[in-house]
């Protein structure tokens, strides 16, 4: 008998099928054929001051892979800068 309980938590990054990225509305492009620096705005480049949207679509796709893989999904939740 041990004292401790293992936690094992997990950070998935994936790319969801959205038209815009996730903190603006710059459109997603396929980074291997668009032109450099084309599709950025201060937001997504991370300029000081700037104001993040989350990404209605994104957040209900990340919630329906979360309900597909049994998850239990926080009805609040709240980012930190
Ligand atoms: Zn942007």
């Amino acid at each position: 008998m041990t004292e401790y309980e293992p936690v094992i938590g997990l950070e998935v990054h994936a790319e969801l099928l959205t038209q815009s990225k996730m903190f603006c509305g710059c459109a997603v492009v396929d980074s291997t054929e668009a032109e450099p620096n084309l599709y950025v705005c201060p937001v997504c480049a991370g300029m000081p001051g700037v104001l993040p949207v989350i990404n209605r679509r994104a957040v209900e796709y990340a919630m329906m892979v979360g309900l597909a893989l049994n998850c239990t999904i926080n009805e609040f939740n709240m980012m930190f800068p």
